[in-house]
């Protein structure tokens, strides 16, 4: 099959289908390539945070230290497989050297502008294709059982106050006040009165309806299994269902992403970073935002009458693999901040790899190895919030149009040396 559209994307995730959704909007031919369904991947069984309030990226001053110190707890929300691999090694260094006071400056505030315009488009999106999803703005709220947690919650909010976002520190029963469900043992929480949560994948499974409507063709079952450069120039992609011969590339493939850059000589660091998720199906008590619970580092989302709670962060490669355990404990944490929370018998367990960077900023742009190939890729925690404006960001690099937001920061090439 010979296949000449100008742009082709590689994954179907929110990153993809949102390139797709705003490319072929402006009339751009547009082909996607994804290996499974449309968001099959990480987009899928997330947490559904749209959550600007939470814009600290995931390097800060104690992050790695902590994590360290729970490496041996086969229960702890952080895990890294102990492995001789230069890639995490290199990464964990960067890592490392960005947490700290002066990054936290630098990069909250992007990442706030990010989430803060994705959201708006995530609203102008819904309404305009009349996507049906869950979305809600209500808000999140974080909980915290121990004095210990709610006095870093009291420094967040500090802090975070500062970068103009709305977030309030309230009480035990100001907590409950606002979510009758939350438990008698929590001490205070904060209130993120900007954020908002949504079903990911119903809200891309309609995106993608809708970029198929404006022309865009999604190949679905179908896996990119090679590149081919002529210079520094992408010439052929060798896929399941024949060639292609795109004029510009669009590298979204999140967590598979690695693999495919690295054949091109393309230079970023990213680890996949595994976390799971478990559905209960008509919930019996649902509460009406976001709740996170601090300590445990665990979210729990209303989806319709659904209750998803999500959490872990497992550097352990490209391995999906579920750790009964893990999810063991994210179950008991619900029951811990929660006065009625019962999964029941046939829960959906699910896990997923975030695409994450080492300063867990994303890459996007055009890389300065390979000319025809637009990165998109490793948003980490944040990737579904960041969705729908990263979508938008290719669209304009690819039209060459002023990008909204300034693209420094995402520089792909950024730790090439
Ligand atoms: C437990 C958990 C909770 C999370 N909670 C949140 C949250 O609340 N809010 C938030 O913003 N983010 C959250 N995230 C992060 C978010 O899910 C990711 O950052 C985001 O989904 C990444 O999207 P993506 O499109 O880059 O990747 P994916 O959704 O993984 O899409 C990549 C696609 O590429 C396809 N692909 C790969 N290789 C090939 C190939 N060779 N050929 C063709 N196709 C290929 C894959 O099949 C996949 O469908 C969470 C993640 C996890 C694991």
């Amino acid at each position: 099959m010979n296949n000449d559209n100008d742009v082709l994307i590689i994954g179907g995730g929110i990153i993809g289908v949102s390139a797709a959704y705003f490319l072929s909007q402006q009339g751009v031919k547009v082909t996607l390539i994804e290996k499974g369904d449309i968001c099959a991947g990480s987009s899928y069984g997330n947490a559904g945070l749209i959550c600007p309030c939470l814009s600290t990226p995931m390097p800060a001053p104690g992050v790695l230290t902590q994590g360290l110190k729970w490496l041996l707890n086969p229960e702890s929300p952080f895990y890294i497989k102990p492995r001789l691999d230069p890639d995490l090694l290199r990464w964990l260094w960067h890592f490392q050297a960005h947490s700290n006071k002066a990054f936290v400056q630098r990069a909250t505030p992007i990442l706030r502008d990010m989430q803060r315009s994705s959201l708006q488009l995530f609203r102008d999106l819904i309404e305009q294709e009349k996507i049906s999803c869950d979305f809600e703005q209500a808000g999140g709220l974080a909980l915290f059982r121990t004095e210990r947690g709610f006095a870093h919650g009291q420094d967040e909010v500090e802090e975070m106050q500062d970068f103009g976002l709305e977030m309030e520190l309230l009480n035990g029963d100001a907590v409950r006040e606002l979510e009758p469900l939350v438990h008698p043992d929590i001490i205070g929480g904060i209130y993120y009165q900007e954020d908002a949560h949504i079903n990911p994948a119903l809200f891309v499974d309609g995106l993608a309806e809708a970029a198929q409507t404006y022309g865009a063709e999604l190949f679905t079952q179908t896996e990119v299994l090679g590149l081919e450069t002529v210079g520094a120039h992408v010439a052929t992609v060798h896929t399941t269902r024949g060639t292609f011969h795109p004029k510009e590339i669009v590298l979204a493939a999140g967590a598979w992403s690695s693999p495919i850059a690295q054949e091109l000589g393309i230079k970023f660091l990213m680890q996949p970073a595994k976390g799971y998720s478990i559905t209960m199906k008509k919930h019996a008590k649902m509460p009406k935002r976001y709740l996170y619970l601090g300590e445990a580092k665990v979210a729990v989302t209303p989806m319709g009458s659904d209750l998803r709670i999500a959490g872990t962060l497992e550097l352990t490669g490209l391995d999906l693999s579920v750790n009964q355990r893990r999810v063991n404990a994210i179950l008991r944490a619900g029951g811990n901040y929660l006065s009625e929370f019962t999964a029941n018998d046939a829960p959906e367990i699910w896990s997923g790899l975030r695409p994450t960077s080492a300063d867990s900023l994303p890459y996007i742009g055009r890389s300065r190895t390979i000319n025809n190939v637009i990165v998109a890729t490793g948003h980490a925690t944040l990737g579904l919030s960041m969705g729908p404006v990263t979508g938008k960001l290719v669209a304009q690099i690819v039209s060459e149009e002023k990008p909204m937001l300034d693209l420094a920061a995402f520089d792909v090439d950024r730790f090439a040396h």
